[in-house]
Parts: structure tokens; C-alpha cells; sequence
């Protein structure tokens, strides 16, 4: 559910279809324009961000809500003192995707610079 016009909004096109081709053939449907009013014993109350109308979901098992970001880093201090690690992505600072893949290519080649001056 997002109140925005399209889930992955900030998702650079190639990153946008790898994440419908995994997610569509699992049944996820996505609510755009949608936001949540309010959460009762016998539904989610829905509401469109523009019009304010109001739909109510019901045989709802599990609600997540995704509000605010934070790094998940217990790994990297837990293999800190034991091994050369490398704090990259979301570990680093929650960011965007792009972030994680640009961090992950410049440890890689720095990685490959090290072996190779050790050669
Ligand atoms: C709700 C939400 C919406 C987002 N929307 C966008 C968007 O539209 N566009 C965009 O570009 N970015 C978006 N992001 C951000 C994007 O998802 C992250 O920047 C990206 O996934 C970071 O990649 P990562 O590999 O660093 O971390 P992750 O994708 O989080 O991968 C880390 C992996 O490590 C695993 N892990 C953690 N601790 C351990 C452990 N101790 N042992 C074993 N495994 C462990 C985790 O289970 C996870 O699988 C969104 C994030 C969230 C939460």
C-alpha cells in the first residue's frame, strides 16, 4: 500500500522490473494512492489520498508497516575485531538501492586491488 502512484517509486528501471518479475508471480497486489485511516478489530479502514473515500479491508492476518529506516549492523560488529569487514549499503546508512549496488561495486574492485598488489 502507497500513497504515491507506484510502489518503488525511487526504483531506477531495470531495478523496478526485477522487483515486479519477483514479487507479481507471488501474488503481491499493490494499492496505489492508498493510505491507511485506521486499524479495527474487523478491518484496515483504506482511504484514497486524493478523494478521501473510504474502503475497509477485512481477513486481514498481518499488518507491517514500513515507517522509518535504521541500519541493521549487529554482523558487522560481531565479525569486526575477527575479520577485515566492510560496512556497505543499508548496513552503512539506509539509503536507496542504487547506494547499496555502488557501494558493493567500489569494495569489490578495491578488494580486487589489494589481492592484486599482494600477487
Ligand atoms: C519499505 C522500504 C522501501 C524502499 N523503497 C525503495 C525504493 O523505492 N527505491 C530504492 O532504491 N530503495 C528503496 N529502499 C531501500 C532499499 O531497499 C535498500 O537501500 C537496499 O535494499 C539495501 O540493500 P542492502 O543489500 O544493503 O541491504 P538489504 O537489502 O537489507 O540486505 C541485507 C540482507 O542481509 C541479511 N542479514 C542481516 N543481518 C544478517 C545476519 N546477522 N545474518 C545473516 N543475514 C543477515 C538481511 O536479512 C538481508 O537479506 C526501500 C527500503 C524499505 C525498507
Amino acid at each position: 500500500m502507497t500513497p504515491l502512484g507506484v510502489a518503488g517509486a525511487d526504483l531506477e528501471p531495470s531495478n523496478a522490473a526485477l522487483f515486479y518479475q519477483r514479487v507479481r508471480p507471488n501474488g503481491l497486489r499493490v494499492a496505489t494512492h492508498t493510505d491507511i485511516r485506521a486499524i479495527e478489530p474487523d478491518g484496515v479502514v483504506l482511504i484514497d489520498v486524493h478523494t478521501n473515500e473510504e474502503r475497509v479491508l477485512r481477513d486481514v492476518d498481518t499488518i507491517v508497516l514500513a515507517i522509518g529506516r535504521r541500519s541493521n549492523d549487529a554482523l558487522f560488529w560481531a565479525l569486526r575485531e575477527r575479520l577485515p569487514t566492510f560496512r556497505i549499503g543499508d548496513c552503512r546508512a539506509p539509503r536507496l538501492l542504487q547506494h547499496a549496488i555502488y557501494d558493493g561495486d567500489t569494495i569489490g574492485r578495491e578488494l580486487d586491488a589489494r589481492l592484486a598488489a599482494a600477487e
